[in-house]
């Protein structure tokens, strides 16, 4: 698949005020499709867009609005020292204290995922990493690491600090007893690898307990994660999701 795919038309930008308003339409959109998934869990859960201008800055849900309400107008921006500096709502503490360690520690990075999603939280609290038991689980073949640690709601960044060197250079971690985040180099790509891992969980949990899964052997994981888990299979997936949402909520992009 990957081969045929080239970069969209739509990724490539004349202003960089363009390119923020093409990020945040997809942020708003990923949240929308965080609550159409169920991923909510009361206040819990954030994404994240850098500002393509204010490197150290980022796009974010506002404290306390359903996923299920958010509007591009609606989107924060916070700077490096987790001041609100467009928006008259708070940020969540965890968002900015997980969230800008990810994003210093990535400048590669764009955006970033996470929510107690139920399977992701399900999974995590076993400890371990995801098995290639499918092709759509291949993505995170060797592509994952494992925060093996729980000590309580993230509000110091000396935590998120420690997320982010769990990290690493995958594209997602577990962050055991919690849940899962996800990074991209779009928004696109974070929203859908959350999206698939998440499943990802709920098909090796569902596997799991009927009998033992039979692992794709290690060398036609690795050849299937360079095909499912490209950054441009990721940003192409999204897509379809976009329009759906868009059709069906486009108050989003007020
Ligand atoms: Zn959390």
């Amino acid at each position: 698949m990957a081969e045929v795919l080239q970069l969209p038309k739509s990724m490539k930008f004349d202003s960089l005020d363009e390119e923020r308003l093409y990020r945040k339409q997809r942020l708003a959109a990923g949240f929308r499709l965080f609550s159409k998934f169920g991923f909510d869990e009361g206040i819990a859960g954030h994404i994240t867009a850098r500002d393509p201008e204010r490197l150290d800055h980022f796009w974010v849900n506002p404290f306390g609005t359903h996923f299920g309400h958010i509007r591009v107008s609606d989107l924060l921006l916070v700077n490096d020292k987790g001041d609100v500096v467009v928006g008259d709502k708070p940020v969540n503490t965890a968002a900015f204290a997980i969230h800008s360690q990810v994003h210093a520690a990535r400048p590669d990075v764009i955006a970033a995922g996470h929510a107690h999603s139920i399977y992701g939280k399900s999974w995590s609290a076993l400890g371990r990493l995801l098995d290639p038991i499918t092709q759509d689980a291949c993505a995170f073949y060797q592509d994952h690491g494992l925060f093996d640690d729980y000590t309580g709601v993230v509000i110091d960044v000396e935590e998120g600090k420690r997320i982010a060197h769990a990290l690493g250079e995958y594209k997602a971690v577990i962050l055991r007893n919690h849940g899962l985040l996800t990074v991209g180099h779009s928004v696109d790509e974070a929203v859908w690898w959350f999206i698939t891992m998440e499943r990802s969980c709920q098909a090796q949990i569902l596997a799991s307990s009927v009998a033992t899964p039979v692992n794709i052997d290690p060398e036609m994981a690795k050849l299937t994660a360079g095909q499912v888990g490209s950054n441009l299979a990721g940003y192409f997936s999204f897509q379809p999701l976009f329009d759906r949402i868009v059709r069906e909520q486009p108050d989003l992009l007020d």
